[in-house]
């Protein structure tokens, strides 16, 4: 469920008609609703409730400082994969004791940011990026708290560019050798081990993987335990996957997945970490366009918009679906006709569906991509020197700027020219 619904014959955001915002902004636009995301962030605190827990937003799925800071202030902790992304939730006023670090790439200089700015704990993915963080944290002069990811080589059945959890993938270390890189560990100056970390990919539409996973954890907490290591912290990941077809998906809820974690790993007095970011963010966002032509082609029609694969590339990138719909309601039996709906980029790739049926729509007419707010404007480039387009955020009635759309001087700043041209 989300809040961007028709009022009036128009697309509202919350209480905002999206032709308003398009109004002050110009189009294309990404606009987000703060109800979503907060009760989207609710909803996995309650399936969670009563064990200890802490939901990690992460932060890769959509990154805006103010969406940050509308999480943070529910109490959210962030689960970030850059020094970037933890400057981006310090920006939000999140403290460091919230943060989660993960990634299979932590370089020396960002373990260092989040040591001196303070850190919940590292989720270490190899055994040589232990032994880096160990040497950083002594040479501080502090502790690294630590999970290790371990990669239970289960097939979570989604996307394979998005399936992190089989032994194949880059991620993690391979369960069965975690006895061994647990002792290393522990045996390391500079570090406290005190959990698991688990990941197995996103875009999960069934339960069932999840449930593989964390009955591994849970026997491996019971073994890491007998071995003498201490486990007071479960980290279960994120992945939940959302309905990108209204007609016909309906992925589980987070009150099922609460309750499976409650099942497989509730009853080891751990406290419970999970990072959910997609089922946070995706139905928090549309991205809205304008129609620039409609154009008749040999055996099918183009739809071409203003907006293009270098705002929201999951369609060229993963051949992902985005229902589009008109922002003025079509009457009932309007009549739909089947079209390529493109941008202006000068690569084919440059298609958002192909023979989709949509009612018509004229020049100039808004149309808006559900399911966007995940991985949509924090994967955007400049390509064909596109600007960046602006982000909103709704809440209630108002809304307001939360990233502005570069004028093309800023772009053209940002290059400079050596002293022999
Ligand atoms: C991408 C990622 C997430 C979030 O995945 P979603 O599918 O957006 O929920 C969580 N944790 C880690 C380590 C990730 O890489």
């Amino acid at each position: 469920m989300d809040h961007f619904l028709y009022h009036n014959g128009t697309l509202h955001a919350e209480d905002v008609a999206i032709p308003d915002i398009a109004e002050a902004v110009g189009t294309p636009f990404y606009v987000y609703s703060t109800a979503t995301l907060t009760r989207h962030y609710q909803l996995f605190a309650e399936a969670l409730s009563p064990l200890p827990h802490l939901v990690c937003f992460a932060i890769k799925s959509l990154s805006n400082v103010a969406v940050l800071k509308t999480l943070g202030n529910l109490g959210a902790g962030m689960d970030v994969v850059s020094g970037g992304e933890y400057l981006r939730a310090k920006a939000a006023g999140v403290p460091g004791d919230r943060i989660v670090f993960s990634g299979v790439g932590k370089t020396r200089d960002e373990m260092r940011l989040a040591l001196t700015g303070g850190i919940r704990q590292f989720n270490v993915e190899s055994e040589p990026e232990m032994r880096a963080l160990s040497e950083v944290a002594v040479s501080l002069g502090v502790t690294a708290p630590i999970t290790i990811r371990v990669n239970p080589d289960v097939d979570a059945r989604t996307h394979e560019k998005i399936a992190t959890g089989k032994k194949e993938n880059k991620f993690g270390i391979p369960i069965a050798r975690a006895s061994e890189v647990y002792a290393e560990a522990a045996r390391l100056p500079g570090l406290q081990v005190i959990g698991i970390d688990v990941h197995i990919g996103s875009q999960l539409t069934e339960l069932e993987p999840f449930e593989q996973a964390y009955l591994k954890v849970a026997d491996l907490t019971r073994r890491l335990r007998s071995e003498g290591h201490t486990i007071t912290r479960l980290d279960l990941g994120g992945g939940l996957g959302i309905p990108y077809e209204r007609s016909n998906s309906a992925p589980p809820l987070p009150t099922d997945y609460g309750a499976l974690i409650k099942r497989t790993v509730g009853d080891l007095g751990c406290e419970i970490e999970i990072e959910p970011g997609r089922l946070i963010s995706g139905n928090a966002g549309i991205l809205v366009s304008k129609v620039i032509y409609v154009k008749n082609g040999e055996g099918r029609d183009f739809m071409i918009l203003d907006a293009a694969m270098n705002d929201l590339v999951r369609p060229s990138m993963y051949g992902a679906h985005h229902d589009i719909i008109p922002v003025a309601e079509p009457p009932v039996a309007t009549p739909t006709q089947e079209f390529d709906v493109v941008g202006p980029v000068c690569e084919t790739g440059d298609t958002f569906a192909k023979g989709r049926d949509l009612p018509l729509v004229a020049e100039g007419d808004l149309v808006a991509f559900r399911s966007a707010g995940a991985y949509g404007a924090v994967m955007a480039s400049e390509y064909n020197t596109r600007p960046l387009i602006p982000e909103v955020l709704v809440h209630g009635d108002h809304f307001a700027v939360i990233r502005a759309r570069p004028s093309f001087d800023e772009i053209l700043n940002r290059d400079t020219i050596p002293s022999w041209l």
